[in-house]
């Protein structure tokens, strides 16, 4: 699965090292996962939104199907539409406030999952990066990945 999106070996090797499930949790405990299964596609999204949500220059986002992963404890909600016309909707923790994951209620069974909180790290590694026309200017892209002005 992984060697459909990954364009070095060294990337390949590295997600082919991750054993699955991989347990995750929001910053205070009170909701937790198990993914299950590798993610379809990791991506790094550069848009002013992204940066706002991460409090940082980039966020990373794992498409994983919903099958594939199962949530533990109560998850608190928002939906609005986006620039675009879809709907986005979240989903984080009520007593911490960590962003769990991201999906369009249109197509539910994706999941946009924020993986940085996973046990195992070594996921996020994006094999593509979205909205570079948004990118903050010291941060360079590493060579091979792939890039998109806009949504992929
Ligand atoms: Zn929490
Ligand atoms: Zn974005």
């Amino acid at each position: 699965m992984a060697g459909v999106f990954y364009t070095s070996d060294k990337m390949i090797k590295a997600m082919e090292a991750i054993r699955y499930p991989i347990k995750g949790s929001c910053q205070c405990g009170a909701v937790s996962y198990r993914l299950l299964a590798p993610p379809q596609m990791v991506v790094a999204c550069h848009c002013k939104e992204c940066q706002k949500l991460s409090t940082s220059a980039f966020s990373i986002t794992a498409i994983v199907r919903a099958e594939d992963i199962e949530f533990i404890g109560e998850l608190s909600h928002w939906q609005r539409g986006s620039a675009s016309g879809n709907i986005s909707a979240a989903k984080f923790c009520g007593r911490c406030g960590n962003r769990i994951y991201h999906y369009n209620p249109a197509e539910p069974q994706s999941i946009k999952l924020k993986p940085s909180n996973l046990e195992d790290t070594r996921i996020i590694q994006p094999s593509a990066h979205a909205w570079v026309s948004e990118k903050q200017d010291w941060f360079v892209i590493p060579p091979g990945v792939k890039q998109y002005a806009g949504q992929p």
